[in-house]
């Protein structure tokens, strides 16, 4: 029997394979995916999202959702909430809903353990102190005066600490490892800061919280995590994190580092996505222009078409930035498929069928989804007086140029064969409307006579078609690096003016009155198209998810 041909791993698998060999963890795979809520989720994290959960169902593990919820200063209901919708909006359940919160009794339990045994101590100098005891790279940190303080002391100072007896920033829980570690992350650093501020959860229980470090490897091995994947900057923390779980003698998990999502035109950071909300450069979290999953899912983003892309791109051991087109390219490809076709004029410019009866009008058939046979047809109404596309006519066409112009004839899709008679402008010379014949032999759109057109345009009805707000978005930054800024900018400079184009009165065919929040679909030769959360029975409004082909490169790449 022939092998089944195995696709190669990636490093992570392997990581993991090994272990089920070996018996490492008794063949049991169990990840977490573990945000701070400190702002909305965005595609990097989908990427994390991804590997966690797609790792646990592969080897018939579990993958917990877990709140790093232990700094209460930037930490908001709000943003779990949406973290709760944007994982399962992914397609993901958790085999357990966690907040690292929740340990802060078993995390001060081990802290004691740690100082009774001469790791941690209670240290009193200032911040800046801290800092600067800590040395450089080149340069080894020295010993703070209260280093060599009794277990018992540190004890009692711990528990006051906690009790609220100093103020702010007064007095710190350090671990005791090396102050001339060649590994910074090792020189003692600081484990519990006092903060008297009310937790989104704890409220005012604790007035000591844990630092990220101490915290992150407590809330794995409590919680029995086997592989603790996070991104590469976190690869000289490692050490910092097995020692803590070593000194405590606990469950162990396995740090393994991968790189972080980067892409092109776009800024990740969380810190970053809320400047641009706060100050107004987008419209909020949930802006169809943000990498955020909101604002993805508010633009058309499907969770198919993200998962896609995720497994694409996959996962590796160096940072690279992905193109943004690939990720455009998901979305184009899943809405290929599933999208029904329609018809809209975005620039509309009107077209009167001089030899066409007055006061009729016929419905045409029109295909919902050539990729999908079972999307079936829709009547589409056709009538004296239509718009196309402004774009769709010249009046001095270019050579390479077959859509409309003066003589010329083309194909109304689904419709007729109309030639351009006459032309009409108002005072400033601008176009207002074509006059046409059209050639009833061509219902449907072909000629009996065998005679050829080059061009075929779409087109609505003038007097069946209903208005709409389009809303064209482009990329937010107009470079590729938004932190490529000239001095004394930042990257906000680099904010791309022309990133939301509204159209006031795009004209539709007359079926998409009822199109619902949400509903995806392609106008023909423009683009995918969903309907905007604005939308409204009075109001239609739709995004543009992606065009059908990626202009930008074509555009900005040449010659620069
Ligand atoms: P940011 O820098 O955007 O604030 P973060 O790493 O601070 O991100 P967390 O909420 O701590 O955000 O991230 C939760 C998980 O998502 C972490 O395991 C983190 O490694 C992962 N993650 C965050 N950003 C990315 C990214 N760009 N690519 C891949 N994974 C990411
Ligand atoms: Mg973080």
């Amino acid at each position: 029997m022939a092998e089944e041909p195995r696709k190669s791993l990636n490093f992570i698998e392997e990581i993991i394979e090994k272990d089920n060999r070996t018996g490492k963890w008794g063949g049991m795979v169990y990840t977490r995916f573990p945000p701070e809520p400190n702002g909305y989720l965005h595609i990097g994290h989908a990427k994390s999202i991804c590997l966690n959960f797609g790792l646990a169902a592969q080897y018939g593990g579990k993958c917990n959702l877990r709140f790093d919820d232990t700094n209460p200063v930037k930490e908001e209901e709000e943003y779990v909430n949406s973290i709760i919708e944007d994982v399962k909006w992914l397609g993901f359940t958790w085999d357990a809903l966690c907040f690292g919160s929740d340990y802060f009794d078993q995390m001060y339990e081990w802290a004691l353990e740690l100082i009774k045994n001469g790791h941690a101590y209670v240290d009193d100098q200032t911040a800046e102190q801290i800092r600067e005891g800590r040395g450089t790279l080149t340069r080894p940190g020295t010993n703070s005066p209260f280093r060599d303080r009794l277990a018992e002391e540190n004890l009692n100072l711990f528990e006051r600490m906690k009790n609220g007896e100093f103020p702010d920033g007064s007095k710190v829980l350090r671990a005791k490892i090396d102050m001339a570690s060649p590994n910074l992350n090792l020189r003692d650093p600081v484990m519990y800061r006092i903060l008297h501020a009310s937790h989104h959860r704890s409220g005012n229980k604790w007035c000591v919280y844990p630092m990220y470090d101490w915290a992150h490897g407590n809330e794995d091995s409590i919680e029995g995590i086997t592989h603790s994947i996070c991104t590469l900057e976190f690869e000289n923390h490692r050490s910092l994190y097995d020692w803590f779980l070593d000194k405590l003698g606990v469950h162990h998990p396995q740090q393994i580092e991968f790189a972080r999502l980067e892409l092109t035109y776009t800024v990740m950071s969380k810190r970053r996505l809320l400047e641009l909300v706060k100050e107004g450069g987008v419209r909020g979290w949930d802006d169809p222009r943000m990498p955020t999953l909101s604002g993805m899912r508010r633009r058309g983003y499907t969770p198919e078409a993200i998962r896609a892309f995720c497994k694409e791109i996959g996962a590796a051991k160096f940072n690279s930035t992905i193109d943004i087109a690939k990720l455009e390219n998901s979305i184009r490809t899943d809405l290929n498929k599933r999208a029904e076709r329609r018809m809209a004029v975005l620039n509309p410019l009107r077209v009167v069928i001089t030899n066409y009866p007055e006061n009729e009008d016929e419905l045409l058939e029109a295909i919902n989804n050539p990729e999908d046979e079972s999307a079936g047809t829709r009547k589409v109404p056709f009538s004296r007086e239509l718009f196309i596309e402004r774009e769709d006519f010249m009046e001095d066409p270019p050579k390479k140029f077959f859509r409309l112009a003066p003589g010329r004839e083309v194909r109304l899709r689904y419709a007729y064969f109309i030639t351009c008679e006459e032309v009409i402008k108002d005072d400033t010379g601008k176009v207002i409307e074509l006059r046409c014949t059209y050639d009833p032999a061509t219902r449907g759109g072909d000629s009996p006579d065998g005679r050829k057109v080059k061009g075929t345009l779409h087109w609505v009805s003038a007097k069946h078609a209903v208005n709409a707000e389009v809303r064209q978005y482009d990329h937010l930054f107009m470079k590729e690096n938004p932190s490529d800024v000239e001095e004394g900018q930042d990257y906000k400079s680099n904010l791309n003016p022309e990133s939301l184009v509204i159209i006031e009165n795009a004209k539709l065919e007359p079926g998409l009155k009822a199109a619902q929040r949400g509903e995806r679909f392609q106008f023909e030769r423009m683009g995918y198209f969903c309907v905007d959360l604005d939308s409204s029975d009075t109001r239609l409004v739709f995004n543009r998810t992606v065009t059908l082909r990626d202009t930008w490169a074509k555009i900005h790449k040449k010659g620069g």
